[in-house]
């Protein structure tokens, strides 16, 4: 047991008054009148004669108050969408975008498509007819590529803007320069109570609309003593879970799918084994990947008598409002990208949250009445190891991605674009580098023709470099399938706790092709496969085959000759090079001490030479799906990148047969 001591109260902004929400939606009153309840509902006509009088406006209020459900309606009944013009509205993330048109879409009473749908990569639900779109904002970003003065919408809300992605951030950016040159175009710029005068500066001080919040105290505890976080149930990643209060709901936040899984597997696991000594127990997980049947799940109703438990990652800190929680179990982590300038590399790693993410998922057990939160870290920690606001991201990312669909914009001067923030200087150097390695910028940095058809590609650079390459080595059949694997990395194969064995021996019998299979579920299912993470796989496939022509790639297969395919993963993949050395692998250029995954079907053979697709570090700095090439693929694919006394191996002969530790060693 943990024990835990109470923090000093977070008093709400206001005392809680009438009775809460969730009892009058018990009270099953028409949609209409939910909408009336909500806190911005007061405002309407506040709300949009600030709209009318100015271009840009800045709007505050705390998670659940309807500015992402509620204002695009507003603007739709006050008729911002006449004569087919349309209203965006940006999530960050792809989740969010899905849930609330949906929601939106049952509140107008319209199929969700119609006038109300979404856009997210990959995935299109919206019409003709549709003037409510929900999207994420790299789905808002690649539609400058075909409109870039955005002139089919009359409204353009960046929602969630305290969240400070990439591709938010460039949007701010791009934006305001629109603005100027299209004065009835309104913007609105959403977020939770943080950050927003300095939305209001960038904007040329545009005015603060505040929505003031319906909140109730949080009484929040913090560990007595540092805890580790593993007792509670779940090794691997130190961020821990395994509370179930005996109140309400419960939240509680969590890195990333596969601890989420792994969190709501060992609850499962401990209700089956408690039995009927506990009142009923639902265990649902919420996470950007999760299908939308099951997303619609943790907004259903609870049965009278029974709880309900949400596992979440950040997703459910201020983009998805669960009604009914009552208290919140934070232990401090989020899975947070972090990218090095110098050596080019970009991981995935667990790290403490910051403070005013802790206070958000506070916030969320104050919603309907009084509620409580246990941060799994102690007072002094959250004082002095915890930082005020997380870092944007746009400065601990790679930027090849933007730096090319920008320089597609013709925006050529990156130096001094309209940043928030501006990105490292180095980062930005290398994103150009790295793109005129693959052939998309001349050496004046001009966008090539090449790298106009990558940018038309939704993929990342090196992705969308490998596809055009299958042109050359005729094999675009297999690189599309390789292309939608990678585009689903990391969860395809399902490797639950009690079955690891079964699941490791499927996996290194996997040789029967899911598609000879019919693309059945059962065969899947037999051979641990995630059968969703396949079915988007191949949806993404199709929109990708559907944009071959666009780029002049011919669908053609290479008959069983796959070398033909590496090279071709090769030609986008080049500077993800590593290299077996006598004291194991390091990549080609940064010399950087990397690892084969255990779970990798290579980790047995340690081949010389490795391409990777992306590095994550948890316990090391692992390469995820890797593929054996040849050192002389490089110099085919990329003389301009690679000399070929780099390849030399001068150890070559007194190579040892086998360098590093074991499966079992590496844990
Ligand atoms: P904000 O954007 O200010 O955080 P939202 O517009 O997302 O607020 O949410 C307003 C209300 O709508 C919340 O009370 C929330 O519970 C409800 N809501 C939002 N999405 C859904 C959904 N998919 N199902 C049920 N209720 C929802
Ligand atoms: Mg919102």
């Amino acid at each position: 047991t943990i024990e835990f001591v109470r923090a000093a109260q977070l008093q709400g902004d206001e005392e809680p008054s009438g009775p809460p929400l969730s009892a009058q939606a018990q009270q099953k009153e028409s949609i209409q009148a939910v909408r009336r309840s909500l806190p911005v509902f007061p405002f309407r006509e506040e709300l949009l004669t600030a709209i009318a009088n100015h271009q840009v406006l800045i709007i505050e209020g705390e998670t659940g108050s309807g500015k992402t459900t509620q204002i695009p309606q507003y603007l739709f009944e006050e008729g911002y969408t006449k004569k087919g013009m349309k209203i965006a509205c940006t999530q960050p993330r792809r989740v969010a975008a899905m849930s609330v048109a949906a929601r939106v879409a049952r509140e107008m009473g319209v199929k969700l498509g119609n006038e109300v749908g979404y856009s997210i990569r990959f995935e299109d639900c919206t019409s003709e007819r549709t003037v409510l779109r929900y999207m994420t904002d790299g789905m808002l970003l690649r539609e400058f590529l075909s409109e870039p003065d955005l002139a089919s919408y009359s409204v353009v809300m960046v929602d969630e803007a305290h969240e400070r992605t990439l591709h938010t951030d460039i949007l701010f950016g791009l934006i305001k320069d629109v603005a100027r040159f299209r004065p009835e175009l309104k913007v609105l710029v959403a977020s939770a109570t943080l950050d927003t005068a300095r939305f209001s500066a960038f904007f040329d001080d545009a005015p603060v609309f505040r929505i003031p919040g319906r909140r109730f105290p949080v009484d929040i505890f913090y560990t007595k003593d540092p805890c580790d976080p593993a007792p509670w149930g779940y090794t691997g990643v130190p961020d821990g879970t395994g509370v179930y209060g005996g109140g309400k709901w419960l939240e509680c936040f969590r890195g990333g799918w596969e601890e989420i899984e792994a969190a709501c597997e060992m609850l499962q696991d401990r209700c089956r084994r408690l039995g009927s000594k506990i009142r009923e127990l639902l265990v649902l997980p919420i996470y950007a990947n999760l299908p939308s049947d099951m997303q619609a799940r943790i907004f259903q109703p609870t049965p009278p008598g029974a709880r309900k438990v949400v596992v979440a990652t950040n997703i459910a800190e201020t983009s998805l409002t669960i009604e009914g929680i009552i208290y919140v179990l934070d232990p401090g982590f989020c899975k947070q990208k972090s990218y090095n300038p110098r050596t080019g590399m970009e991981s995935l790693t667990v790290t403490p949250c910051s403070k005013a993410s802790a206070n958000q998922r506070a916030g969320r057990a104050g919603r309907v009445a009084a509620g409580k939160c246990f941060r799994l870290y102690t007072a002094w920690a959250y004082q002095h190891e915890l930082e005020e606001t997380t870092v944007p991201e746009i400065q601990r990312t790679s930027l090849g991605n933007v730096v090319l669909l920008l320089k597609s914009l013709g925006i050529h001067d990156l130096m001094h674009f309209d940043f928030l923030d501006p990105p490292p200087y180095e980062t930005l150097l290398l994103a150009l580098e790295q793109l005129y390695a693959l052939g998309a910028l001349n050496h004046l940095g001009e966008l090539t023709t090449s790298g106009r058809k990558m940018a038309e590609l939704p993929v990342d650079p090196m992705l969308s470099k490998m596809i055009l390459a299958s042109e050359k080595y005729s094999c675009s059949e297999e690189i599309l399938t390789v292309a939608a694997m990678l585009s689903v990395n990391n969860s395809i194969f399902y490797r639950p706790k009690d079955k690891v064995v079964h699941a490791d021996n499927a996996r290194v019998n996997f040789f029967l092709p899911w598609a000879e299979s019919g693309y059945s579920s059962q065969w899947c299912y037999e051979n641990f496969v995630q059968f969703r993470s396949m079915r988007r796989a191949r949806d993404v496939r199709e929109q990708l085959e559907g944009l071959l022509e666009r780029v002049e790639v011919g669908l053609t297969s290479c008959q069983g000759d796959y070398v033909r395919v590496r090279k071709a993963i090769t030609s986008g993949y080049f500077y993800h090079t590593a290299r077996l050395t006598r004291s194991g692998y390091r990549t080609v250029k940064q010399q950087q001490t990397v690892f084969i995954h255990p779970n990798s079907s290579l980790f047995e053979q340690q081949p010389r030479w490795l391409l990777y697709h992306e590095l994550v570090l948890t316990t090391k700095e692992f390469m995820r799906q890797v593929l054996e090439i040849e050192s002389s693929w490089l110099l085919e694919v990329a003389p301009h990148y690679y000399k070929a006394k780099e390849l030399e191996d001068p150890h070559a002969k007194k190579m040892p047969k086998k360098v590093g530790k074991t499966r079992e060693e590496l844990g």
